[in-house]
């Protein structure tokens, strides 16, 4: 069984004091029109941290007029690529210079492990501003050779005003995942951090503040997604809506550009993505690969590994240490430095990730280790794995967003690439051998945005992210994700 050390009752007295709580409109922290103002809890208790101005229709519109001004006539407009990238720096600078409490604060309202949230989100989250920084300045078009007297050439040039939804499971991250090529490419943003999650998000936008981004430009609004996020994605003078989160909430987005103004969408969505592991791999890196592939944050990844294909000459062996090492994974207070594992985000998805559990246990598969909460306060989930998971249970087919690890037995690489495929999703995969030929045939049959071999979750801002099929539309991060913020305008002058 997974150690449990109880939520230290000091647990709030960690984080610094709370200021940002507020909508950030115009450079200004507003309450919402209606005065309203929600929740956010923390998930290691189920408590109050602090309650958060609640926007809605009337503030969207008022943060898209703001957004609106600052793209059409504002300073940002008349911005060089140049300034655009040093201010992007000097925001990356300020949310370096306050990484720890950045981190706890995240740690508090997600519930990651605060070690996790300062090694890896504040680090790709720095990393990411300052890779799009470095793009502001290189937004160029191409002479084009045409037929006749003509000179013909491409202006790359930003879309306009951006809506942008992120979820709760990286805060930070997707935050600068949506906000690097926005503001590299000159776009101005209207954004909504998931409702489990605002605080970070507002935090950065105290930030944003004092690095000098000029008013309209940045434009936050903590919320609810049938409200504020729906106001946004209906929004007739939003030119673009950018998405992640849940593949039946995209559907959503994609019917609201069609039905209102046919804004441009990209959607960054779930998946069930397969992790093929071959008898001839590295035993310890896989069974360790294929646990962080899994676990890591609590299970809350878009891309986990959440389809473990073991080939038969290995399964036993690798289920048996898989398990080992399952139950070896300290579940725990988020700020206690030997935690690996925190509460899942809240009660909505701890019930989700209990009733998947259920459902495998009903269909079949063989519960080998978990299966249960931990503790009664807060909401922790012990490391779970099913074996002899079959491709047809629900399991096996639907994202469960939680430390629940599906094992799955296959022969051969034809039998198993035609099984990853059997899926609505193509986020990731990964393939674990030490042959170079399996390890082709699996990147480049297998339809997915991101192909890991002998490594799981490996990110960078450079390496492009998004999904085949119902994974989503577009990619985001490296010079890939640039072209989802500009529209090409082609001018022909004769000569
Ligand atoms: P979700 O509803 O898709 O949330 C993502 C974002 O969309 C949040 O900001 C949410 O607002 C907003 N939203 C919700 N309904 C909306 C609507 N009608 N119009 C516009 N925006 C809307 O996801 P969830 O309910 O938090 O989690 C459910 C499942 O989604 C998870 O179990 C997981 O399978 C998947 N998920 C995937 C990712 C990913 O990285 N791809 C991230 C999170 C969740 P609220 O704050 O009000 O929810
Ligand atoms: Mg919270």
């Amino acid at each position: 069984m997974a150690t449990f050390a109880p939520p230290l009752q000091e647990n709030q007295a960690n984080h610094p004091p709370i200021t940002a709580k507020k909508l950030l409109i115009n450079n200004q922290w507003v309450d919402a029109e209606s005065g309203k103002t929600f929740p956010t809890l923390n998930p290691s208790t189920g408590e109050l941290i602090c309650e958060v101005a609640e926007a809605d229709k009337p503030d969207v519109e008022r943060a898209v007029r703001a957004a609106r001004k600052a793209f059409d006539g504002g300073p940002w407009r008349k911005m060089s690529g140049a300034e655009r990238g040093r201010l992007m720096n000097r925001l990356a600078d300020l949310i370096e210079a306050n990484a720890d409490d950045l981190a706890r604060l995240e740690s508090l309202d997600n519930g990651k492990p605060y070690n996790v949230a300062r090694a890896a989100d504040l680090k790709l989250t720095i990393a990411c501003y300052r890779y799009y920084a470095g793009w502001a300045d290189k937004q160029q078009g191409k002479t084009i050779p045409v037929n006749g007297n003509y000179f013909c050439y491409t202006r790359h040039e930003p879309v306009g005003v951006v809506g942008q939804i992120i979820p709760w499971n990286f805060p930070l991250l997707m935050q600068a995942w949506k906000l690097g090529p926005a503001l590299a490419t000159g776009n101005t943003v209207v954004m909504k951090p998931a409702e489990q999650t605002p605080l970070t998000a507002l935090r950065v936008g105290e930030l944003i503040v004092e690095a000098g981004f000029p008013e309209g430009v940045v434009n936050l609004l903590p919320g609810y997604g049938p409200t504020a996020g729906s106001a946004i994605a209906h929004h007739m003078d939003i030119d673009k809506v950018a998405f992640t989160g849940s593949t039946e909430v995209g559907h959503l987005i994609m019917k609201a550009s069609a039905e209102s103004n046919l804004k441009r969408v990209t959607l960054e969505l779930g998946g069930k993505s397969p992790n093929i592991v071959f008898a001839d791999a590295d035993m310890d890196a896989a069974i360790e690969g294929s646990h962080f592939a899994l676990f890591f944050n609590q299970g809350q990844c878009c891309c986990a590994g959440s389809r473990l294909f073991v080939e038969e000459k290995c399964y036993d062996e690798f289920v048996e240490r898989s398990v080992a090492r399952a139950r070896r994974r300290t579940v725990g207070d988020p700020f206690d430095s030997r935690t690996e594992q925190g509460p899942q985000v809240d009660q909505d998805q701890l019930d989700k990730v209990l009733g998947y559990i259920r459902s495998g246990v009903s269909q079949g598969a063989n519960l080998l280790c978990g299966g249960e909460r931990v503790g009664d306060k807060g909401y922790f989930v012990a490391p779970t794995v099913f074996g002899d998971v079959q491709d047809n249970m629900t399991i096996a087919q639907e994202e469960i967003f939680g430390p629940v690890m599906s094992i799955i037995k296959f022969r051969d690489m034809n039998e198993v690439i035609q099984r990853a495929n059997n899926t609505i999703y193509g986020l990731a995969a990964a393939v674990w051998t030490k042959d170079i030929g399996k390890a082709h045939a699996i990147a480049n049959n297998v339809r997915a945005g991101t192909v890991w071999v002998n490594c799981y979750d490996v990110f960078d801002a450079a390496a492009p992210f998004g999904g085949f099929k119902q994974s989503g539309i577009g990619r985001e991060l490296g010079e890939y994700g640039l072209q989802n913020y500009t529209e090409i305008k082609t001018v022909t002058v004769k000569l």
